[in-house]
């Protein structure tokens, strides 16, 4: 039987950030982490491709993983010019790599189909793959979410699972990504529900300690209320993730161990 798992709290940082201004961020997370009091979570950034290596090395000591934003389906090196495979990412030190964000699968037409074979090449590696789901604006006002949500889970997450941990699902409603607005929290329980029951269904009890990440809009602001509904284990986090202060306060809003939930009304 599975346990709960532990909070993770990602940065994805975008096509964002010089090399300077990179150093000096996760210099002051790095620092104010290592003397942090607080409840047990997984840290990671996922800087732009430029920038993992330096990054990777500069961490390495901390307790903050690195993750890339994107790699190639490819998995043996060859002709595929700009492309890079999750074994180079590897041995950059990365943990985990971001499949599928929604502005891939807008700007690259990545289909859900090349966003499992990206899970399936980060999976080879024993990297950690963040699959991104969510539905657009006119899929939700479609009343579409859950039925979404679904198609893309079946046909981008991989069919085997050699063990819970190398598999985080986030679902970003793509209407929330960097706008400021975000569902209500029944609505995120609702999907995340939905997500849980889906990953029961196809992995049984491991099903249970895949983390399920909330992304779209999260800030200081949000973070305590949106990490306490049910079947969110974390947040993926964009423009929030950019300033130390900000970041720092999301992963302070991690629920306690053991805190129990308080059930949500209908209307929150
Ligand atoms: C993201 O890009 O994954 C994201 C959630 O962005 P933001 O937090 O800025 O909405």
């Amino acid at each position: 039987m599975a346990n709960a798992p532990i909070s993770l709290i990602a940065g994805n940082w975008k096509m964002n950030m010089t090399h300077g201004d990179s150093h000096a961020l996760v210099t002051e997370l790095a620092e104010r982490l290592m003397n942090r009091y607080g409840p047990p979570v997984d840290v990671a950034v996922c800087p732009p491709m430029t920038l993992v290596g330096p990054i990777a090395a500069f961490l390495a000591a901390t307790r903050i993983k690195v993750g890339a934003q994107d790699c190639s389906e490819h998995t043996k090196m060859g002709a595929h010019t700009g492309d890079v495979s999750a074994e180079m990412i590897a041995q950059l030190g990365c943990a985990a790599v971001i499949v599928g964000h929604s502005e891939r699968r807008r700007d690259h037409k990545e289909t859900d189909a090349l966003v499992r074979a990206k899970a399936e090449a980060v999976q080879a590696t024993k990297m950690t793959a963040i699959i991104c789901i969510g539905e657009t604006q006119e899929e939700r006002d479609a009343g579409k979410t859950l039925e979404v949500v679904t198609r893309q889970l079946a046909d981008s997450v991989p069919e085997m699972l050699t063990h819970s941990g190398n598999t985080v699902i986030a679902y970003e409603p793509v209407w929330a990504i960097g706008t400021g607005r975000t569902p209500t929290l029944a609505e995120i329980g609702a999907v995340h529900q939905h997500i849980r029951d889906q990953l029961f269904e196809r992995f049984d009890y491991d099903g249970f300690s895949i983390r399920i990440l909330y992304g779209g809009s999260v800030t200081a602001d949000n973070a305590h209320d949106i990490l306490r509904v049910p079947h969110v284990n974390g947040a993926l986090v964009g423009g929030a993730s950019l300033k130390a202060e900000g970041f720092l306060k999301i992963i302070d809003s991690v629920p306690k161990p053991g805190e129990v939930p308080a059930p949500l009304k209908a209307d929150a």
